[in-house]
């Protein structure tokens, strides 16, 4: 691998391909990696200098950070992930650290480390409010039904067609339409055991009550069962683990390389065009772009069915993030214990959302990725992350905002880790802007569009295109946001496109 260039090295060696995938995050690769090794000859286009979208890092000085993500479930033990790491022949490539306790979570006068393990997460929030435990152990095996249920229904025939499907899974149809705090509020009654269980809204960007209760409870389970890992060396080994399999099948991963247009002629997709003009062909195009950004600019809405133009219309983008890489010689002691912590001031999600929308977020998380990674700065010093959620609409420039932004987060992290600021010996401020420039996510969107109960399942855009050859992947499609949701979609993609009816066949012909 090319140490300036991670993913890649290749250009595009030739006028066509059997299949071209615009965009090399994760849910770009999951599908050009199996595709590549299910013999299909694959270019991967990329604009950034690396690949990875949202999973890239990069390095400043003697740090290593990772750009966004930071805790993926699923990475051991045949979850997801794992077996879809070995099924490429490729699992020796990345290195994954169990992260447990999950997550620690802080409100005023609390504070509670949530592990992993069903029956362990179930016991600690227990232990910890009493008088709800009946609700508790409701709630939480609720949320594990959900992802059972969730699990089959994407592994099975249906998953493209998941209107018809639901009706053959009894909780995922009774919830369909829920909010977290739907389910949440009739089983458990103090509102400090519903705040504390539902830490995790920020991974999902909404609050509790405009949240799919669906996609929240995969996505805490995918954590708590499968059990939350971080990659050693940052995750943007995962994305060239797979960037790998497209070389070394024989495709190519062109970095630096933009696609300004797909073809479509009478019989669908045709090709693409790139940034120097240059035509490749192909009948079969998988874009891992922003979705409205493909079917408008890259396709363009005429091409498409009114009606899909009409409901693309009605979709509402998740947010963005304020995150700041920070290199401090501070001593471990003195950190957070736990890989991922979060701090509300409140015990209010609806108000520390609304703070976030605001542009003003009263809440963050801090990452403390060298707890577990010690090589990612020099002995004795520690990286630490901040993130919390902003709207890019909140500032209108965000580069000067940046000053402001920085000094706000200093004190916001002073103000909990006493004796910060002395000990900082980096900081780097990135916003909704910097979020937009290295992925192109419209408004630097994390998770694609929102989450809420009307936007998942057959409320989003299905990874298969009104267009014949044309296919989507990554978290603007189904099943949504996250390295989990991405991932999954990029497994539906290549289904699809290799024409597997269930996700056991597509193992078992990467097996062959
Ligand atoms: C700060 C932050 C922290 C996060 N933390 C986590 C976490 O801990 N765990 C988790 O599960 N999720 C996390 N997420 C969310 C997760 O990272 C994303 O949902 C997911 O990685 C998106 O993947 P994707 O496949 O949709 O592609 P993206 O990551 O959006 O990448 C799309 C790629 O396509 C390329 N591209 C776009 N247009 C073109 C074009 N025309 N030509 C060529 N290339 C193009 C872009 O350059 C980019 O590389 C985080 C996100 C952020 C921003």
């Amino acid at each position: 691998m090319n140490a300036r260039q991670p993913g890649g090295n290749s250009s595009v060696a030739s006028e066509s391909y059997d299949a071209i995938v615009v965009g090399t995050g994760l849910g770009g690769l999951t599908a050009a990696a199996i595709l590549s090794r299910s013999g299909k000859r694959v270019l991967a286009v990329e604009r950034h200098d690396r690949v990875g979208g949202y999973s890239h890092s990069f390095r400043r000085g003697p740090y290593l950070f990772d750009a966004g993500v930071h805790l993926v479930g699923g990475c051991e033990g045949g979850g997801m992930i794992d077996r879809l790491l070995r099924s490429l022949a490729v699992r020796d490539r990345c290195d994954f650290a169990p992260v447990d306790p999950c997550y620690e979570t802080h409100f005023p006068g609390f504070s509670l480390a949530a592990p992993t393990g069903l029956a362990e997460f179930r016991r600690t929030y227990q232990e910890a409010f009493p008088a709800d435990a009946t609700g508790i152990g409701a709630f939480v095996d609720a949320c594990s039904t959900i992802r059972a249920e969730t699990q089959q229904l994407l592994a099975g025939a249906d998953s493209t067609r998941i209107a018809g499907a639901l009706a053959r899974f009894p909780s995922l149809q009774r919830y369909r339409r829920a909010t977290v705090a739907d389910v949440l509020n009739a089983l458990v009654v103090d509102p400090r055991a519903r705040a504390a269980l539902t830490t995790l809204w920020p991974y999902v960007g909404l609050p509790p009550g405009r949240l799919s209760f669906l996609y929240w409870a995969s996505m805490l389970m995918s954590y708590v069962e499968d059990g939350a890992y971080y990659c050693r060396g940052t995750f943007q080994k995962l994305a060239c683990s797979l960037a790998d399999v497209v070389r070394e099948s024989g495709g190519d991963v062109a970095l630096r390389t933009e696609v300004r247009r797909i073809d479509v002629d009478a019989g669908g997709v045709s090709g693409v065009v790139l940034g120097d003009g240059r035509r490749i062909a192909s009948r079969t195009v998988l874009s891992n772009a922003d979705a409205r950004q493909t079917i408008d600019d890259l396709v363009g809405r005429d091409r498409f069915p009114a009606r899909y133009g009409r409901s693309l219309g009605r979709l509402r983008p998740s947010l963005s993030a304020l995150v700041a890489y920070i290199a401090t010689d501070l001593p471990p002691a003195s950190l957070p214990t736990a890989h991922e912590t979060f701090y509300f001031d409140s015990w209010d999600h609806d108000r520390s959302h609304a703070s976030s929308a605001a542009g003003a977020p009263s809440w963050f998380t801090l990452t403390v990725p060298t707890l577990i990674d010690e090589t990612l700065a020099p002995p004795g010093e520690s990286l630490i992350v901040y993130t919390s959620l902003v709207p890019f609409a909140a500032v209108s420039d965000w580069r000067s905002a940046k000053r402001d932004c920085t000094e706000r987060i200093l004190g916001a992290i002073a103000a909990r880790l006493s004796d910060f600021r002395a000990h900082v010996k980096l900081i780097e401020v990135g916003t909704p802007q910097t979020m937009m420039r290295y992925t192109a996510n419209s408004d630097g969107a994390l998770y694609g569009w929102e989450l809420s109960p009307s936007q998942i399942g057959p409320g989003r855009l299905a990874v298969d295109a009104p267009i014949p050859g044309l296919y989507l992947a990554g978290h603007w499609t189904q099943p949504g946001g996250g390295v989990y949701g991405v991932v999954t979609s990029g497994l539906l993609a290549a289904r699809a496109i290799l024409g597997h009816a269930s996700e056991a066949d597509l193992w078992q012909s990467l097996q062959n």
